[in-house]
């Protein structure tokens, strides 16, 4: 029997379990990723790499200020700045060594979907998928819309999820073989809402090709969601050339990444939400904004909880 179950290796729940561990309560973290950290993620391409979620994180308070410094002088986090402007803290050497730190004394079972969940008794038994698990209490801070397929249409927990919504994200990575000078576009209500060249972030591995993050603006992301990946890069590679002031044949790699719950548009309002029942809870970024901050301040929020009532 697992004492805490928490499904997803996100920030939300990776900050979590950190906060129960730290007061003596163990917990296991389940993640249908091949990686961890969720939206804070790194993807690597032979020998390139590209930050193809969250591209930095910056801290509003004081708690989430204090954890950044701590992975600054630990190195698995540096500050980002242009030669005009101090953009956020990134991950080092990619984002997603943020959570790798985050979560390196924590027990995480990657390549573990939750596919169903069920109330026996006074524990909660889910499936993953080729395992059934047994747990006291269960988190579960996967995107709000996710909840449903795990719960099920009729649980009082998903209806009070109807005022939250996401918009999608489409993301393209594209790596260019001829040098452009830095530059940070950021701009939410163009087609190309950010570009970033991720090559150009501290303490990234010395390449040939300069590496290029470009997300779609939301309205332009939810019009071509359906677009096939190949489909996706013809539309959007030649506005980021078009940008860049460089031509298709100077690209030697572009590939694009869908997310379909990216940001938050409308959060819960309440940092985690519990079942009456008091053993199944849910929290994540939704519940109280659209970035890490939000994510690690929910997850926080609900193992102080927990740990009060132990
Ligand atoms: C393109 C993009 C750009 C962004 N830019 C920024 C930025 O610059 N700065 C910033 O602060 N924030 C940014 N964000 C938002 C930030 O990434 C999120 O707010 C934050 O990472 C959310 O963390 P979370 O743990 O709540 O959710 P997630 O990171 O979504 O974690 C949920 C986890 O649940 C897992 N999961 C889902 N279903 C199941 C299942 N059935 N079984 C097991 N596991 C499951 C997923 O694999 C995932 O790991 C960006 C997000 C995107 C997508």
């Amino acid at each position: 029997m697992i004492p805490i179950a928490i499904i997803g290796a996100g920030i939300t729940g990776i900050a979590c379990a950190q906060r129960l561990k730290e007061a003596g309560l163990k917990s296991v973290i389940f993640d249908k990723g091949r990686g961890i950290g969720g939206r804070v993620a790194t993807r690597r391409i032979g020998g390139l790499q590209f930050d193809h979620g969250a591209q930095y994180v910056s801290a509003h308070g004081r708690e989430f200020a204090a954890v950044l410094e701590n992975l600054i002088v630990s190195g698995s986090a540096t500050p980002w700045c242009t030669v005009n402007e101090h953009i956020g803290i990134v991950g080092s050497p990619g984002m997603s060594s943020l959570a790798k730190a985050l979560a390196m004394d924590l027990e995480v079972r990657q390549n573990a979907r939750v596919t169903s969940i069920e109330k026996i008794g006074n524990n909660w038994r889910f499936k993953t998928n080729d395992t059934d698990q047994t747990a006291r209490t269960l988190i579960i801070t996967v995107p709000s819309p996710q909840v449903p397929a795990l719960l099920g249409l009729e649980h009082p927990l998903v209806s009070k999820l109807k005022g939250v919504s996401f918009a999608p994200c489409l993301t393209l990575m594209a790596a260019v073989c001829v040098p452009v000078s830095s530059m940070v576009w950021d701009d939410p209500n163009s087609s190309v809402s950010w570009i970033a060249q991720d090559s150009s972030k501290p303490n990234r591995s010395a390449s040939d090709a300069s590496t290029w993050v470009a997300h779609a603006g939301a309205k332009f992301s939810e019009q071509n969601l359906e677009k096939t990946p190949v489909e996706l890069v013809d539309l959007m590679l030649p506005m980021l050339c078009d940008r860049l002031g460089v031509g298709l044949d100077q690209v030697s790699y572009a590939s694009v990444h869908r997310w379909l719950y990216a940001h938050v548009i409308a959060p819960f309002g309440l940092p985690f939400l519990e079942h009456e029942c008091s053993s199944l809870y849910l929290a994540g970024d939704w519940c109280i904004g659209s970035d890490v901050e939000a994510a690690w301040t929910s997850g926080t929020a609900l193992a102080n909880e927990i740990i009060l009532r132990n």
